[in-house]
């Protein structure tokens, strides 16, 4: 046989309490409290060993009453029976304490059988109804969870229902920076703010579904959705001072009440994921231009090895030309992805799939040593060349073998490191400024020329610009004017190709598409111009004949 459990009895009767233990102390562990307040002390040291309490109502300090509304506003002590033992004409008490979630009544007149099978038969129930809940926070766990959905939206079929779903930014770095002991905690902390939430909303479900993640389902109504969410996050604000909490919340409206959960849950997990690292909105709603965007991206990832290993990757080369002389004086590598039916998928919508799941790597490094034979080519026929610069993927620079693996890509195909340029986008160096220093000037002793991309696309280009020492600015083609009285724009373009020169570094245009801006640009001392205007990207054996012609 096991332990034996545990009951807390809460009399402030000697006599009473004596009576009790006469009759349970066989088959059970006894704990004594002469009131509320001594009852809660206990439950806060031994709550977890406790399997029912038996309650008096009238005592000193603290009364039953009292007792109930502080024992049941801890959601954890949710499926712990109570007990309360009553006079003989206590009707009206026993409403009150039915109100409160009271289990069970047994009569002042202590019957010893009574008292035996009622509390036997609570802890019964109790026991079983753990089986429905999450040991943790003692919220629903994820299966009854879904049953209890279930059963609500078949039961209201008629009624539009709102489904939530709620977890922590980062939560996993909680766990490994503070200890699952912390995560725990902060786990418990969110279960608290959504019980205390939605204890009282009439047709609501919620529990806990698995790690940092809660879900909670509600007859429609935006205002309370709005209400959840925000409070959630500036509750999560004032968990811990030293680490920054946020939560990431997808809400979906039930569009059929007999859909399957487990595609209600899909569907509002699409939607958290979309919220998350969005600084603007403390939620997501779900549509369904996000499943249909998920489902090419899926493909995409399907397609990527295969397209790499069948050479459906290929390298387009855009020439650069010198402002003052107009002749062509570089090239920017960039990536093209051309299916075998001829059509092409533009970078902008794989390369930040592929920076998501890591392949970006694979792909970059493809990318360069494409570049490397051309260079080598160029360089073997003796004909003119000039420096090809190539685009460094943010994920590259959190891999340690990436200064090593450029270096040995150089030297593999003995390039003149002055042929080889890099490319990073501005907004990489605001994730990591140290490290990414760190790398740059690293890659700078070895003689690599960095540029960087996109200069101004950002939110704090100048401080980048002051604290990193990058050899060429590319300027955003967002700085470009859009026509001719766009005086703003051609005073700031002015000030940023200004600034270029007083720190004595050359700037690229990007994206000149029209001559006015091309003029502009030359007027206003711009170094290196790059756009549709004077050519777009092209295959290999386009770019090398034209370099020929120069
Ligand atoms: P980016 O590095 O800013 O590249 C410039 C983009 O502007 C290229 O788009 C180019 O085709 C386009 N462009 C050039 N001239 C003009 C113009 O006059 N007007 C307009 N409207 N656009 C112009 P693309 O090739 O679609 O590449 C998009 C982005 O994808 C690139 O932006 C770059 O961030 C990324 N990318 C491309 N190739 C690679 C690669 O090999 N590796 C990595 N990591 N990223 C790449
Ligand atoms: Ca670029
Ligand atoms: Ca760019």
């Amino acid at each position: 046989m096991g332990k034996k459990d545990v009951i807390l009895i809460i009399d402030d009767s000697r006599l009473n309490r004596k009576a009790l233990i006469d009759i349970l102390a066989g088959e059970y562990e006894i704990l004594q409290a002469a009131n509320g307040k001594e009852g809660l002390e206990i439950l806060d040291r031994e709550g977890e060993n406790i399997a029912a309490i038996i309650l008096d109502l009238i005592m000193p300090i603290m009364n039953g009453y009292e007792f109930l509304k502080e024992f049941k506003a801890q959601v954890k002590y949710d499926n712990l029976p109570v007990v309360v033992t009553t006079a003989a004409d206590g009707l009206e008490d026993e409403r009150k304490c039915l109100k409160l979630g009271v289990s069970d009544f047994i009569p002042k007149s202590f019957d010893r059988d009574i008292i035996r099978f009622r509390i036997m038969n609570v802890i019964r129930q109790s026991k079983r109804q753990t089986l429905e809940f999450d040991p943790l926070t003692k919220l629903y766990n994820q299966q009854k969870f879904y049953m209890e959905v279930e059963t609500l939206l078949k039961r209201y079929s008629e009624e539009t229902f709102i489904f939530m779903r709620i977890d922590v930014e980062r939560f996993k770095m909680i766990n490994s920076f503070y200890g699952t002991k912390e995560g725990d905690r902060l786990i418990c902390y969110m279960a608290d703010i959504i019980h205390h939430q939605m204890r009282h909303v009439e047709r609501c479900v919620y529990g806990r579904i698995t790690a940092d993640i809660f879900a909670v389902c509600f007859p429609y109504n935006m205002a309370l959705a709005e209400d959840i969410a925000n409070f959630m996050e500036e509750s999560l604000k004032h968990h811990k001072a030293h680490y920054y909490l946020e939560p990431s919340i997808g809400i979906y409206v039930i569009e059929d009440n007999s859909m399957e959960i487990s595609t209600i849950y899909d569907r509002v997990t699409i939607a958290a994921k979309e919220s998350k690292g969005s600084y603007r909105c403390a939620y997501t709603m779900y549509t369904h231009e996000m499943e249909e965007q998920m489902i090419r991206e899926q493909e995409i990832i399907n397609e990527m090895e295969h397209a790499l290993n069948h050479s459906q990757f290929t390298v387009f080369y855009q020439p650069q030309f010198d402002a003052e002389t107009k002749k062509p004086c570089g090239a920017e590598a960039l990536v093209r992805w051309i299916k075998p039916d001829g059509s092409m998928v533009s970078p902008g919508d794989f390369i930040p799939v592929f920076e998501k799941n890591g392949f970006i790597i694979q792909l970059d490094m493809f990318v360069w040593e494409m570049v490397c034979k051309y260079l080598r080519k160029r360089l073997d026929e003796g004909k003119k060349v000039d420096a090809v610069s190539v685009n460094v993927s943010r994920v590259n620079l959190y891999n340690p073998g990436f200064v090593e693996t450029v270096t040995e890509l150089v030297q593999k195909y003995r390039i003149p490191v002055k042929y080889f340029h890099l490319e990073i986008t501005e907004s990489a160096f605001i994730d990591n400024m140290v490290i990414l220093k760190k790398i740059l000037t690293e890659l700078q002793n070895r003689g690599f020329t960095i540029l960087m991309d996109d200069f101004g696309s950002g939110y704090s280009s100048l401080n980048v610009l002051k604290n990193i020492d990058v050899d060429v600015l590319k300027i955003d083609m967002g700085f470009l004017p859009k026509s001719r009285d766009d005086v703003r724009s051609e005073k700031i373009l002015a000030a940023v190709i200004n600034m270029a020169k007083d720190l004595d570094i050359p700037s690229i245009a990007e994206g000149v598409e029209e001559k006015e801006q091309y003029d502009l640009l030359k007027e206003l001392g711009c170094t290196v111009i790059q756009g549709y205007y004077f050519g777009r990207p092209m295959p290999e054996k386009e770019y090398a004949a034209l370099c020929d012609r120069s």
